[in-house]
């Protein structure tokens, strides 16, 4: 159908899952890649995913991700699932905080979330036996979250993107557009004018350089450097043991997971300037503060001995041997934006995802083509007889006030 052409700009988590969306309804589809697929954040990534949300519609939208990347594996080459469900253990040192989050997780419960479990500490140990005695009072536990293998989801996504008829271009980046009466008609390319019904703006942390080149709204979505290190195991924790550990979120807010038996991935967010100038380059650039190769006052050795407290056995991990890094795309509130630009009212913008860019993967792959089905923006999506308000990521939305993430 002529009025059923998309072309969705940027090929990572998002722009690729989008694409399938819409080629499984019909669209045809062009994904339009600067470099190669998977060559921003999607690579970059601690790729977390939890239910555990705040709101009643973020844990059933999240629930829908879980689901959807569960039956992704279906549709791959090789069948290998981007989801790794070892579940993921918020631990509290702080009662008030504790009580707040036996309150969330009652909610959750409500929400659907049956699996979601109130750990008291006897039962913590139990389950957890490498969790120090004396330094949580408790914790939560969803054996369904996890995290996921992005390459999977934007390799492996592209692959079934092609082979449902979309075609995905790389080393192509958008330079500029063509638009007729205020819509879009065509960007350019250095391979030329390429010309589409619908356009989707999918590049994240680019998205404050692509806008003019639309002619679209410049929005409030600055690029923040984040680290990520690799501690090699070593000692008393087998490698069963630590394939087997969920993503644990510890008090005072670092985070480790199982890269694979004999590696933990430790992150933790960091007070960081906006880089709206970035290169492909500098996604790549580690200040020696944030160095394992810093010595031991940089921040990787302190996070790590901080770890340790809480999980004693990773204190004898053999040392960080790598440094990865990448852009958040960050939004004053942290939520992204998902829906239709004000200046252009034939683009969506899907942008801004701060930390949460992958486990939203699916979930803004149904609130794109439900867009782009309506031709405007909505109030709500339906999943599964449930309406999920999509209000906190509207564009133009008062983002002053800063909610943590609703979805
Ligand atoms: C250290 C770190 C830890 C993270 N941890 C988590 C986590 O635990 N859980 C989670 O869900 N998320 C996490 N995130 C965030 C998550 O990785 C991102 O939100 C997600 O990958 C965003 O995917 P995307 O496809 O929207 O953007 P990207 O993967 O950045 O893709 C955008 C693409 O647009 C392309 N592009 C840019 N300009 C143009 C142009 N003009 N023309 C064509 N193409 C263009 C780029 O080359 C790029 O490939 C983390 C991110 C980092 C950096």
């Amino acid at each position: 159908m002529p009025d059923r052409r998309a072309i969705v700009i940027g090929a990572g988590i998002t722009g690729i899952l989008v694409a399938r969306e819409l080629l499984l309804e019909g669209w045809d589809v062009t994904v339009l890649e600067a470099r190669h697929v998977g060559a921003g954040s999607s690579s970059r990534t601690a790729a977390g995913i939890r239910q555990q949300f705040s709101t009643p519609g973020t844990v059933r939208g999240m629930r829908y991700s879980v689901r959807s990347y569960q039956a992704l594996a279906g549709e791959l080459e090789g069948g290998e699932s981007p989801i790794v469900q070892n579940g993921y253990l918020f631990l509290h040192a702080d009662p008030t905080r504790w009580e707040r989050a036996r309150r969330i997780a009652r909610m959750q419960q409500g929400a659907g979330l049956e699996e979601v479990e109130i750990l008291e500490p006897d039962a913590l140990h139990a389950r957890f036996p490498w969790v120090a005695r004396g330094e949580v009072v408790g914790g939560t536990y969803c054996p369904t979250d996890g995290f996921l293998r992005p390459h999977l989801i934007y390799n492996g996504g592209a692959d079934r993107v092609r082979r449902l008829g979309g075609v995905v271009l790389q080393n192509t980046p958008v330079t500029g557009a063509r638009a007729t009466a205020g819509r879009l008609t065509g960007v350019q390319t250095p391979k030329g004018v390429l010309e589409a019904d619908l356009f989707i703006d999918a590049t994240n942390a680019w998205t404050r350089r692509l806008a003019p080149l639309l002619g679209a709204e410049p929005l409030e979505v600055r690029a923040k450097k984040r680290y990520l290190w690799f501690i090699a195991r070593e000692g008393p924790m087998s490698a069963g043991t630590l394939s087997a550990m969920p993503l644990v979120i510890t008090p005072r807010g670092t985070y480790c997971r199982p890269e694979n038996p004999d590696t933990l991935l430790m992150g933790r967010k960091h007070e960081a300037a906006p880089e709206d100038g970035f290169t492909y380059e500098d996604q790549d650039q580690i200040e020696a503060a944030y160095s394992h190769q810093g010595g031991i006052d940089a921040v990787p050795f302190e996070l790590w001995m901080g770890l340790a407290q809480i999980l004693p056995d990773v204190g004898q991990f053999g040392g960080i041997n790598a440094t990865t890094s990448g852009y958040y795309a960050e939004t004053p509130d942290h939520n992204p934006f998902l829906g239709f630009d004000r200046q252009r009212p034939n683009l969506i913008r899907l942008v801004g995802f701060s930390g949460h860019g992958a486990m939203m993967g699916p979930f803004t792959a149904r609130v794109a083509l439900a867009l782009a089905s309506a031709g405007h923006d909505l109030d709500t999506i339906k999943i599964d007889g449930d309406d999920i308000p999509l209000d906190a990521f509207r564009i133009g939305r008062a983002t002053g006030a800063r909610e943590q993430m609703v979805i």
